[in-house]
């Protein structure tokens, strides 16, 4: 058997579905509703206002809902492939318990040998990189799969796969 492929999967955008906590905490903060077409195109910090606050409070990353069908096929990855989830999550020290933390709670079968929080994933080698941001994507040297989320949504003319769900990323790397 030859040498599994590694692939990289990133957290928030990815695996941990930010936007949806993003949604209920600006509307309980500000009482106004914002849908997802309001925000196609916009930064994160810029569609939130909130946003640079909610990152740095101790305990946000540790509820947030998991992306739908990311614990499945991230399964059934784990058994054909190196999989490393990479976060630069050392961004917001704050951050970093409660993401190892999550991670144990909704991906049991990912080991604390399997996890990299950093500040720069280029300096991570890896033959496929799975990730919503193109300052990550851009850099990276092997296959690019690029997360659909709203910031990146009209992102067209990019050299990255696109997957808008894991059923796609299901599809891209399992059939
Ligand atoms: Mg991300």
């Amino acid at each position: 058997m030859g040498m599994m492929k590694r692939i990289l999967v990133d957290m928030d955008g990815v695996l941990a579905d930010v936007y949806h906590r993003f949604f209920e905490l600006h509307e309980s903060e500000t009482g106004s509703v914002l849908t997802f077409d309001d925000i196609i195109g916009l930064k994160e910090g810029e569609a939130f206002p909130g946003l640079a606050r909610w990152v740095d409070t101790p305990g946000f990353f540790r509820t947030i809902p998991v992306m739908a069908g990311s614990q499945r096929v991230l399964k059934l990855l784990n058994e054909k492939f190196d999989i490393v989830v990479v976060s630069m999550a050392t961004e917001f020290p704050a951050s970093l318990t409660d993401k190892q933390l999550w991670l144990n709670d909704n991906f049991p079968f990912i080991t604390w040998r399997q996890i990299v929080f950093c500040g720069n994933k280029n300096i991570i080698q890896a033959d496929i990189m799975i990730d919503d941001h193109l300052k990550n994507l851009d850099n990276f040297k092997g296959e690019t799969i690029m997360f659909i989320q709203p910031h990146n949504m009209n992102l067209k003319n990019t050299p990255h796969r696109r997957a808008d769900s894991w059923e796609e990323i299901e599809k891209l790397l399992l059939s």
